[in-house]
């Protein structure tokens, strides 16, 4: 038995087998399931996190069959030549002692090709393609594609599979009347909607084996109209344990749904509770996910009895050294997830390749490699941001001699700003994770200390990283006392009025008014649940009712120059939830706005040709940001070998995902 986490590391004996530990690492599609020639690549993700102690994996979406594509040509499992290669991946995970399934996902009328299926002919609200209705004949044939999937995948080294039943893919297009209105044995009643997942299952049971992972990924709240009720879901699982389930994974929400389920603001562990009612319902083990990422609440979960596991996914991009790192009693060098999805869903979103926004080597394992030097330097890094930060710890990691200076009293930069802002924070852990690094690496750091360039004359080479500049606007009345940065709101503490005009609706910008606009009922655990009208009692069908908004502490309005819709520059995952979000706080975001002048009165604009006098307290500048590059400059002029990372080189389009790999990517090649 494990001291530090005794129930999220005991075994979990499934009968024919036995997971190692409580810990599945949950499906996510990173964009080198698609293409045949990314197989290494995905092989060493794999067994990266198989070294790392996890119990069970589970891969990416693949489709049974073309007519299931998430994408033109996406990832399926549907011939022998495709399992063959897959050997390559269970083989060196296997030879890291992991287990691995392999998921089977059909996406319906998620399918983002002009091909998809659904078993009624209604197109997404987030999709351009209108899905054909599925025949009979043709429901039968998806039914044996997952059971040859299966096989294949059983064929190709994987210890089971999983089958997507949540998330509003197509087995979920079935179970919920929204977009089942068939009239045929596969629709209508209840019973007619399980149909399908009931064959399916029992298909691939049949084609498997007995000794076959089959796990069921089982939507326990659709978050949608017409989605279905709880017992709905509790008759559906029981139906399926009884065709061979081996364990049930769980999902929340639809992709459609427009309640938050993953991001940073949803409250870590916000959904176990539905877990545990279907823990109650079934004899086999289930498994919590969303918004798990310690080791410390996965290990309360299942303690309590609400969960025999539980799922993360992005925290194990993050680490994929999590469960080990658990093991040895080292919880506080976990480098966790902050739930950004910048470098993970948003990029899948956007079809590139996945990675992690604390962890750049992520699915790129065999590309960014920190190994030992050979030319040891003394190096100095200015500035404890995110970039100096990647770029001191990597260096000092691969044997470099490092001293990090930061002119602060605390290493963070930016960050200690960001984990103040209602909904992030968790980017305070990636700042414990840096710490301690620092801390074990043996890093000199020197706070307090604003270098000078004739400082660091005996380094042989200086990493820049001093960050940005907030830009000031060339504004008449730019100085009138009521006019004040973010920085003077969230470092100064500088007192703020009732109500506001923020001038730029970029990611600060938003932030600032999120955090302008948080009271104090919504810092209360309930509220986020009523905010969002998510019914915890399970009562109500798809557990949805009413929302139920606190309201501001004061007025504010958000703007921009530009005429396209603020925060659209937002991130793609993340981005309508800060816009709902403002939304519900009745801010009003006005764009194609010119600035005029601040004056007593407020701030003067002209928007769309009309002149407006906004009667604020205090407005407050959120313009963008200039990069700090006075240290590098002269660095420079006195011949010092100086590297420029982070907002220092380019304060444009800046994010804590470049600022990172910039950092890390330096670091690997000097
Ligand atoms: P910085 O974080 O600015 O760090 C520069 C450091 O250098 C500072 O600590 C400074 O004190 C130090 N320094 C400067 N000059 C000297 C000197 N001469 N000597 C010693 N030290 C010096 N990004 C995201 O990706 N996602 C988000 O959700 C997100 N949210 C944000 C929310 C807010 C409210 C803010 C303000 C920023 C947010 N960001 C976010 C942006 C992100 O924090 C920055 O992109 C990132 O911090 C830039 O990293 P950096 O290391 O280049 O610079
Ligand atoms: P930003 O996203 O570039 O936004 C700057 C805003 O200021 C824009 O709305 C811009 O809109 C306005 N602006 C620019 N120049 C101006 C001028 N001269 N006068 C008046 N308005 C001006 O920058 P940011 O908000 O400072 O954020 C900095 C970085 O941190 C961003 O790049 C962002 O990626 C990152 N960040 C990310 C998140 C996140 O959630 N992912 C959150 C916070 C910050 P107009 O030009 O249309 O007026
Ligand atoms: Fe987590 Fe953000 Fe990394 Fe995605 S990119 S795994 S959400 S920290």
């Amino acid at each position: 038995m494990n001291e530090h986490y005794p129930h999220l590391l005991q075994p979990l004996d499934l009968g024919f087998t036995t997971l190692r530990n409580r810990v599945l690492m949950g499906s996510m599609h990173t964009g080198l399931e698609d293409r045949f020639y990314h197989i290494d690549k995905l092989a060493h993700y794999f067994a990266e996190r198989a070294r790392g102690g996890v119990g069970i994996m589970v891969t990416g979406g693949f489709a049974p069959n073309r007519r299931g594509d998430l994408l033109p040509l996406g990832s399926s499992m549907n011939s022998k030549v495709t399992a063959l290669l897959h050997r390559h991946v269970t083989g060196k995970v296997h030879n890291e002692g992991g287990k691995i399934a392999l998921q089977l996902l059909h996406a319906g009328r998620y399918g983002y090709t002009p091909y998809c299926v659904s078993p009624s002919g209604i197109k997404s609200p987030i999709s351009p393609f209108k899905p054909k209705k599925m025949s009979a004949k043709l429901i039968r044939s998806t039914i044996d594609d997952y059971a040859r999937a299966a096989e294949l995948a059983q064929f190709a080294g994987y210890d089971g599979v999983e089958i997507m039943g949540s998330e509003g893919y197509l087995i979920n297009q079935f179970l919920a009347q929204r977009t089942n209105q068939r009239t045929d044995e596969w629709g209508g009643s209840a019973e007619n909607r399980m149909r399908f997942p009931i064959e399916v299952v029992r298909a691939v049971r049949k084609a498997a084996g007995p000794h076959f992972i089959v796990i069921y990924r089982i939507s326990l709240m659709d978050l949608v109209e017409g989605g279905q009720t709880w017992e709905e879901v509790e008759a559906l699982a029981k139906s399926l344990e009884a065709e061979g389930v081996t364990l049930f994974n769980t999902g929340i929400g639809w992709h459609e749904a427009r309640i938050p389920t993953i991001v940073t603001s949803v409250p870590r562990g916000a959904f176990a509770f539905a877990t545990a009612r279907l823990k109650q319902a079934v004899n086999v083990p289930v498994c919590a996910s969303n918004r798990i990422n310690t080791p410390e609440l996965a290990e309360q979960i299942i303690r309590d009895g609400e969960a025999d596991m539980v799922s993360m996914a992005r925290p194990l991009l993050a680490d994929p050294h999590f469960v080990a790192k658990a093991e040895a009693g080292r919880g506080d060098e976990i480098n966790t997830c902050i739930a950004c999805n910048q470098a993970c869903l948003d990029h899948t979103f956007q079809n590139k390749r996945a990675s992690c926004l604390v962890n750049p080597q992520a699915c790129y394992e065999t590309e960014l490699r920190y190994l030992p030097t050979l030319n040891k330097q003394r190096l100095a890094v200015v500035g404890a941001g995110p970039a100096g930060l990647a770029a001191a710890t990597v260096a000092a990691e691969r044997g470099h001699e490092v001293t990090l200076f930061e002119a602060d009293h605390q290493i963070g930069g930016q960050f200690n700003i960001a984990k103040q802002i209602p909904g992030k924070e968790d980017f305070a852990d990636t700042l414990r994770y840096f710490q301690r690094r620092l801390d074990r690496l043996g890093i000199e750091v020197k706070l307090e200390h604003r270098v000078q360039a004739g400082e660091l004359m005996e380094f042989d080479a200086v990493v820049v990283a001093t960050g940005i500049m907030p830009r000031t606007p060339d504004i008449p009345g730019i100085d009138h006392p009521k006019v004040l940065s973010y920085l003077d709101v969230m470092v100064h503490k500088k007192p703020v009025g009732q109500s506001v005009a923020v001038i730029g609706a970029g990611g600060i910008g938003f932030d600032i008014s999120e955090y302008l606009t948080h009271g104090a009922a919504d810092a209360e655990h309930q509220q986020w649940y009523r905010q969002w009208g998510v019914d915890t009692q399970l009562a109500h069908r798809a557990a949805l009712v009413p929302a139920e908004v606190a309201p501001s502490p004061r007025q504010v309005y958000l703007l921009q120059r530009k005429t396209s819709a603020p925060g659209k520059g937002l991130g793609k995952t993340s981005g309508w939830v800060h816009r709902a979000q403002l939304k519900k706080k009745q801010v009003e975001m006005l764009a194609g706005v010119t600035y005029e002048r601040i004056d007593d009165d407020g701030l003067h604009i002209t928007v769309e040709g009309a002149p407006r006098t906004l009667p604020v307290h205090n407005v407050i500048i959120c313009a963008g940001q200039e990069p700090n590059r006075e240290l590098a400059e002269a660095l420079r002029a006195r011949g010092v070998t100086t590297h420029v990372i982070g907002g220092a080189d380019v304060a444009l389009e800046l994010d804590a995902k470049r600022a990172i790999r910039q950092g890390s990517e330096l670091a690997a090649s000097l």
